[in-house]
């Protein structure tokens, strides 16, 4: 009886094994299909024929056609990694897309995410040294790697994708591949651009040939409001619940906004609403994606929307181009974006909402006729489309601070910075600026030429500032010795994501009571994760995010690893003397070296509150943002307030707000450390 129960359990296991198998088999078949049916399927031989014929191509084509997840592989099966001598890289200019593409596609080519297929994105590579042919990255990685292997010799082809967003990255690389293609014949470059701009690629490039790849695309209604919206997040909410009562149910909608927090934000409303409707309506399905989506909720968008279910994507423009969710039927638009923008003078950098172009909204009104006719709402007026909105987007290079770019071409040895091929120039004020601050930094010395110190933060995955913070740390003789807390606290500001469940003030109410700053804040949270050996439970405990905390301790093993390498550690250690340092030793040394690295991100105490230290004549008035500690401890415990405040962040929405802060107690500090900017605010008054 035994014997028969096992191989009736054996016959079961076997059943099971080929239904898994078929499965799998109709799996793959599947993508193949689906494969075959993409609109550049149609156009292989041609565009591999006009590959080869010429060093750059331009590839214009409608979104979803295929350009990004099929051309690589199509270069990959005919031969250009030459057996895996070189690899194929393809940039893109936003992390989540890097790392979706190419899971998308290693499942596509049925290998393992990280073996043949990879990605690379700041602080975080899955790539395997001598297996890895197809790099899905960053083209702000594509960029560092310029400076370890200047004609980016292991690669055979280089797709520059969504070249029309224009990044700053995505900028530099493409003045730099004009000279590395001088150098390298055999090189091929590809530029896959959406349908505006490719004419101005393609004069860049030597007037090299425009590929069109005809998309299909089913007519889009578009409706306008008739009055411009005073509260376009009510708005849309109130669009997306009349689509889901009045419209047949299937068909998901596409709903734009500008950023993580809004998106957040809209989706407790939503919620909310169809909470208290309960059965009265069908399900929603919310999801959201956004630039720093942790990677674990990346994969809910592509997720087959339910029987009896309606799908609402809640996205940033990332959703514009780089992402395509199938089954898209209803987009709403309210018409704003976030756009960084630099200002010279002031050296501040503002983080604005501000009305797309009209090429963008374009591009979101497509998004509704992919599968199908399709409906675009516009929360704006139709006399604001025609008259109002810019055409284009502006450059990245034209509105930012450039002094990472500044410093990277120099240590490149570009030495001209004027006549170095930009697709835009930028603007001479910005460039003066960067350089001034770099040399305030001390990475540019009076003439000019880049330092051993610049060298040296050039070297490390973050910007200038945050590696001069680190370098103070371990060398300065006011404020070495605390490079370990100095690393926790600048890993802790690269994790984009939140670190609390749920609201920072909530999550840290109990740990505030006797800390001066969000520096420390941070700090502390950091060691007593550490003390508690990383422990899921203990941020839990803390309503602590506890993959994001993974993520933290992943970026700083990678920045200390940095640190070892340029030797920065040892001399750390040579401070040992004050390794009994009582805690406000180490307060003043830490705040120190925030000093150097941000010395120009100071507010000082007026009799009109906080302002700004420019150098232009009364500064701008801020405020500390309620998430601070500082705010908790002036507002709520009435502690005095501080002269000068050095803040990490400058959010200019409805008011100005600093965020992030860290009180300097002693002026004399600032002159110790940043003489040459300081002498003149605190002789001031
Ligand atoms: P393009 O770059 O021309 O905009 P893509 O190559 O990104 O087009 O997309 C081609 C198709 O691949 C899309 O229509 C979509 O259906 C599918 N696709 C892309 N990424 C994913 C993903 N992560 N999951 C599921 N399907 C995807
Ligand atoms: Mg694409």
């Amino acid at each position: 009886e035994e014997e028969e129960e096992s191989s009736e359990e054996e016959d079961e296991e076997k059943k099971m094994l080929l239904t898994q198998l078929e499965s799998e088999a109709t799996r793959i078949k599947n993508i193949g299909e689906s494969r075959r049916l993409l609109p550049v399927y149609a156009y292989r031989s041609e565009l591999m024929y006009a590959i080869k014929e010429s060093q750059a191509l331009i590839i214009v084509g409608e979104t979803g056609s295929g350009k990004t997840t099929q051309l690589p592989q199509y270069l990959v099966e005919d031969g250009y990694t030459e057996g895996g001598k070189y690899q194929i890289a393809v940039t893109q200019p936003r992390r989540v897309a890097a790392m979706s593409v190419a899971t998308r596609v290693s499942d596509e080519m049925n290998v393992v995410l990280g073996t043949e297929v990879g990605y690379s994105i700041r602080f975080d590579e899955k790539t395997t040294p001598g297996k890895t042919i197809l790099k899905y990255m960053t083209d702000g990685m594509l960029l560092r790697e310029v400076l370890t292997d200047p004609e980016l010799s292991k690669y055979s082809c280089i797709m520059i994708d969504e070249a029309h967003e224009r990044t700053l990255a995505t900028d530099v690389l493409l003045g730099l591949l004009k000279n590395i293609m001088k150098q390298r014949k055999s090189l091929k470059l590809l530029i896959s651009s959406a349908t505006v701009n490719a004419k101005k690629f393609s004069v860049f490039f030597g007037d090299c040939p425009i590929f069109n790849v005809p998309g299909r695309r089913y007519p889009v209604d578009i409706h306008y409001t008739l009055q411009p919206e005073g509260n376009y997040i009510n708005a849309a909410i109130t669009t997306i619940f009349q689509i889901h009562t009045t419209q047949a149910l299937k068909g998901d909608i596409l709903l734009f906004l500008t950023g993580q927090e809004e998106i957040e934000n809209t989706k407790e409303k939503i919620e909310e609403i169809a909470s208290k409707l309960g059965s009265r309506i069908p399900q929603l399905l919310i999801t959201p994606i956004f630039a720093n989506l942790p990677q674990e909720q990346q994969a809910n968008i592509f997720q087959k929307t339910p029987e009896k279910c309606r799908k609402v994507v809640l996205a940033t423009n990332i959703a514009e181009t780089s992402l395509t969710i199938d089954g898209i039927k209803y987009v709403i638009d309210p018409g704003f974006v976030k756009e960084n923008s630099y200002i010279p003078s002031t050296g501040m950098t503002q983080l604005l909402t501000i009305p797309c172009s009209k090429a963008s909204v374009d591009q979101r009104a497509g998004r509704a006729g992919r599968v199908g006719p399709g409906k675009c709402f516009r929360l704006f007026t139709k006399y604001s489309y025609e008259n109002e909105l810019e055409a284009m987007p502006r450059p990245e290079i034209v509105r930012t601070n450039l002094s990472n770019t500044v410093l990277l071409l120099l240590s490149l040895n570009v030495k001209d910075l004027l006549n170095f091929p930009f697709l835009d120039p930028p603007q001479i004020s910005t460039l003066t600026k960067s350089l001034e601050n770099l040399y305030i930094l001390g990475a540019l010395n009076s003439k000019g030429q880049i330092t051993e110190l610049g060298k040296m933060m050039c070297e490390f995955p973050c910007e200038p500032e945050f590696a001069k913070v680190l370098h103070s740390a371990a060398t300065h003789p006011k404020a070495g010795g605390v490079l370990e807390q100095c690393l926790s606290i600048v890993s802790m500001f690269h994790e984009t994501t939140s670190i609390f469940i749920g609201n920072k003030k909530e999550a840290t109410s109990h740990i505030v009571s006797d800390i001066s700053s969000d520096h420390l804040l941070y700090l502390k949270i950091y060691e007593d994760w550490v003390s508690s050996n990383y422990s899921r439970p203990w941020c839990q405990d803390h309503r602590i995010q506890y993959r994001t905390m993974l993520r933290v301790r992943n970026i700083r093993n990678q920045l200390n690893r940095c640190c070892v390498k340029l030797g920065l550690s040892t001399i750390n250690a040579s401070f040992n003397g004050d390794a009994q340092m009582g805690e406000n030793v180490m307060i003043a040394k830490l705040t120190k070296s925030f000093i150097s690295g941000f010395p120009l991100n100071i507010v000082k105490l007026t009799s009109g509150g906080y302002q700004t230290i420019g150098k232009s004549k009364g500064g701008l008035s801020v405020t500390i943002h309620p998430s601070s500690v500082i705010f908790q401890n002036q507002k709520e415990k009435g502690k005095k307030l501080e002269k000068f405040i050095l803040y990490q962040q400058l959010m200019l929405t409805s008011k100005e707000f600093v965020r992030d802060c860290l009180p300097i107690p002693n002026n004399l500090w600032l002159t110790e450390m940043v003489p040459q900017v300081f002498d003149n605010v605190i002789n001031d008054k």
